[in-house]
């Protein structure tokens, strides 16, 4: 019986971790309790300029700090917020945290741009702009700081119905990403309709793209339809030695992925800054660009 039990202890959260794997692990009331009980929090994944190695800056990844099961994926959560009208609660708690890092790392000296992702859901309520205004303005954070980053599948989804929020926002300053590009089928003239400040070509189109014809084919159509439109090109999924030497070449402005770094704690940007910022001189001695 002793053995069955341990037997038991050891698969009963196994399969809990299971069936959230699956999504269907947490119930609504307990993500409502878990945002309002600051379990959630911000990682964050630098954004870096691929021609000068600078820091531009981060984007925030929330994560469920779950007292039992530790760290959960958004994935594992945030269609349920969308589901259920908390994911207006959420943002609001992800913006505040992130406006709250950033200003620790303001008073560093480390000026960087914050990015956070928003829902479709939260660009159907009017009252989505006045509210992060206010969010910003309490912080004392300039909504030109702030980057808000839509999935290109969300959004053409039905690009009609949040084009007036969009339009707020970009009038308030705020600067908008679209978001996993190359997803979500948009045409050139959707997206000339929509005021997008930054694009961010989708992971699935950057690994890899330097041993694909294909793949280079779309990223290279992505990267020159967003500079066509006078957008800012983010290149995801940076995973290897191979994709950042072929982002080198390819004309691209930022870059972002696991071989830069993946996403962290707010604690440990600082001394993340220091160490890339070590990594780039000492890759750049002597070149070029050193003296
Ligand atoms: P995303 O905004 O496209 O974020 C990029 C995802 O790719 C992140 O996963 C990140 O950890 C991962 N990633 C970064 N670099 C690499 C790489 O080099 N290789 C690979 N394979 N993956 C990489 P994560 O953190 O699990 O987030 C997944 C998605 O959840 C995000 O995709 C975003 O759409 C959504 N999400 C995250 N935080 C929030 C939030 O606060 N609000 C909302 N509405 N959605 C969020
Ligand atoms: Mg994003
Ligand atoms: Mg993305
Ligand atoms: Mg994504």
């Amino acid at each position: 019986p002793q053995a069955l039990f341990q037997l038991v202890e050891r698969w009963v959260p196994a399969a809990r971790r299971a069936q959230h794997l699956h999504g269907k692990g947490y119930g609504v009331e307990r993500l409502a309790q878990a945002i309002q009980a600051g379990e959630l929090v911000n990682h964050y994944q630098p954004k870096v300029s691929v021609s000068t190695g600078a820091v531009v800056g981060v984007e925030t990844l929330v994560r469920w700090r779950h007292p039992e099961d530790g760290l959960v994926y958004p994935d594992q959560f945030i269609g349920l917020a969308e589901a259920h009208g908390l994911i207006d609660a959420l943002t609001q708690v992800v913006l505040a945290q992130a406006l709250r890092d950033s200003t620790t790392w303001a008073r560093e000296g480390l000026a960087l741009k914050v990015a956070v992702n928003v829902s479709m859901d939260n660009l159907h309520a009017l009252e989505f702009p006045e509210r992060i205004t206010a969010v910003a303005a309490a912080a004392e954070v300039k909504p030109q700081s702030i980057v808000l980053e839509v999935t290109e599948s969300q959004l053409m989804k039905d690009l009609r119905a949040p084009l007036e929020i969009l339009t707020r926002l970009r009038l308030r300053r705020f600067k908008l990403s679209i978001d996993d590009f190359g997803t979500g089928h948009s045409s050139l003239a959707q997206l000339r309709d929509v005021p997008f400040d930054e694009l961010k070509i989708d992971q699935g189109f950057v690994h890899g793209a330097h041993h694909n014809e294909t793949l280079r084919a779309i990223f290279f159509a992505s990267l020159g339809l967003a500079k066509e439109l006078g957008m800012e090109v983010v290149a995801e999924g940076v995973e290897d030695a191979e994709d950042w030497d072929f982002l080198q070449k390819s004309g691209c402005d930022l870059a972002q992925g696991y071989f830069i770094a993946r996403p962290m704690p707010a604690d440990q940007v600082l001394d993340w800054v220091a160490a890339w910022r070590a990594r780039w001189a000492r890759e750049h001695a002597g070149g070029p660009s050193s003296g």
